[in-house]
Parts: structure tokens; C-alpha cells; sequence
């Protein structure tokens, strides 16, 4: 069976390993590549803002499969590795150490990543970010440190990031463009319910709406 009879998947996360696995369940027995920028195994991003930023939870239930599934279904899984071109003539992907993966279909199950803030600052040592395992890491172990922290975003994930900070006793003041949190998803009712919430919240230094404004710069 030569690459021209397989299944390349960019994008080693929740999609990617649904998918591989989807396509061994229907029955695709040709050559199968799972390849990942990140060096952890398959996992799902929720907990990273719940039970496992907060500490309630372990680290191994976040996976997708165990580690043995890949090999057992006879899957390539190849981490660490960024695909810097697709070739769709060739038919061939090439990954950043520049070696080439040949492929019959090519699947792009490259997610998404969060919008830096284009202010001066943003790139200090103190301002992070959450979208990966380690972020999350990163960000429990801040808590341990930090008295204060100011969240910028107050959609889903910076709503439970504050919610977390706020049990590891950290005070946190919540910047939002929108009038109100989660606005745009959950309409103006309710929107106004989940504001309440979390003023009342022990912990909350209240929230600033710097409506249409965004966080202007950061420091420190
Ligand atoms: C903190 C947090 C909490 C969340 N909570 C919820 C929730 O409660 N409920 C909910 O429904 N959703 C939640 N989400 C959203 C959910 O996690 C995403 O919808 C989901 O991760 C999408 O999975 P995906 O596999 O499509 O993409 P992603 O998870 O974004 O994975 C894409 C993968 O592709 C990799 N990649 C990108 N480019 C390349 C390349 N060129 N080469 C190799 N690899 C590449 C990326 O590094 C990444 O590993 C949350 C997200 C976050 C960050």
C-alpha cells in the first residue's frame, strides 16, 4: 500500500483524533498520519479553564485516547512537528524539519488560536494566555503568586478563568468591550444575570466595561 492510499490529519487535537478514529471505525485500513505541532498527545481543551486550571482535576482524563490507542490502530502520530506546506499536485505535506508525508486525502484540523492584543505590553512576561495544556499550567502556577490579576475577555473562557483565579484567592477585575459578559452569545437577559453573578462573586473587584474601547496597554 504506498502514501497515495492514505490519510494525512493536520491538527492533533480533539478533531484530528475524532477523526483518525472515525476513520478506523468505518473501516479505512490504509496508512493513517496524525501529525501535531504541539508535544502532547491529543486532549481536550474545556478542562483548562475548569477542574484542571482550578486543581479538582487530573491531568489524564483530558486526553482523548489513551496512549496506547495510536499504536493500536495502527496510526503514525507524529507531535512536536508544524506542517509549513500542503502541495496539493504532489500531494505531499512538508513539516517544519522539512522531511515531506505523501498522502492520498489530506485533512486540515487545525482549530483556532487566540487574538493577541494588539497593545503595547502585551507581549510582557506577565500577560498570558489560554489555549493550550501548558498555558494552563502556566496560569495555576501564577495563581499561586498572584494577588491580583486583571482578565481581558469576559466570553466563556475568561469568565471561568476568573471564576478560577477567584478560588485560588486571587482578586480579579474583568475587562470587557461589550457592555456586558458573553453578550454576543447569550443575548442581553441573560447576559445581564451572568454580570450579576460574578459581581457578587467574593474575590470580584468589580467588572470595567471599556466599552468599544479595549484594554489599552499593560504593564509589568
Ligand atoms: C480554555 C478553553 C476552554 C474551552 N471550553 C469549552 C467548553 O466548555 N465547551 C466547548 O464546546 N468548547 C470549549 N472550548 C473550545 C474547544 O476546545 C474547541 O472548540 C476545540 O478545541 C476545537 O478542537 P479542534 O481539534 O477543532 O481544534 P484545536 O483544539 O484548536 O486544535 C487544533 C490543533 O492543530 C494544531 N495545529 C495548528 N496548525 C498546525 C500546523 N500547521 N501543523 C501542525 N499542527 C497544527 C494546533 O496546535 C492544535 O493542536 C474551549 C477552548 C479553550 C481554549
Amino acid at each position: 500500500m504506498s502514501a497515495n492510499d492514505g490519510c494525512v490529519i493536520v491538527g492533533a487535537s480533539l478533531a484530528g483524533a475524532k477523526a483518525a478514529q472515525a476513520l478506523r471505525e468505518e473501516g479505512f485500513d490504509g496508512p493513517l498520519v496524525l501529525i501535531g505541532d504541539e508535544s502532547e498527545q491529543p486532549y481536550e481543551r474545556p478542562p483548562l479553564s475548569k477542574g484542571y486550571l482550578t486543581g479538582k482535576d487530573a491531568r489524564e482524563p483530558i486526553y482523548v485516547h489513551p496512549p496506547q490507542w495510536y499504536a493500536e490502530h495502527d496510526l503514525d502520530l507524529r507531535l512536536g512537528m508544524a506542517v509549513t506546506a500542503a502541495d496539493p499536485v504532489a500531494r505531499e505535506v512538508t513539516l517544519a524539519n522539512g522531511s515531506r508525508v505523501g498522502y492520498g486525502k489530506l485533512l486540515l484540523t487545525t482549530g483556532s488560536s487566540p487574538r493577541r492584543l494588539p497593545v503595547p505590553g502585551a507581549d510582557l512576561e506577565r500577560v498570558l494566555y489560554l489555549r493550550r495544556v501548558e498555558d494552563s499550567d502556566h496560569i495555576k502556577e501564577a495563581f499561586r503568586s498572584a494577588s491580583r490579576a486583571v482578565v481581558s475577555g469576559a466570553g466563556w473562557v475568561g469568565l471561568e478563568t476568573t471564576a478560577a483565579a477567584r478560588m485560588a484567592g486571587v482578586e480579579v477585575t474583568v475587562l470587557e468591550m461589550a457592555e456586558l459578559p458573553l453578550l454576543r452569545v447569550l443575548g442581553r437577559e441573560v447576559a445581564r444575570v451572568f454580570a450579576e453573578l460574578h459581581r457578587d462573586l467574593p474575590g470580584s473587584a468589580g467588572e470595567r466595561l471599556a466599552q468599544h474601547g479595549g484594554t489599552p496597554a499593560g504593564r509589568g
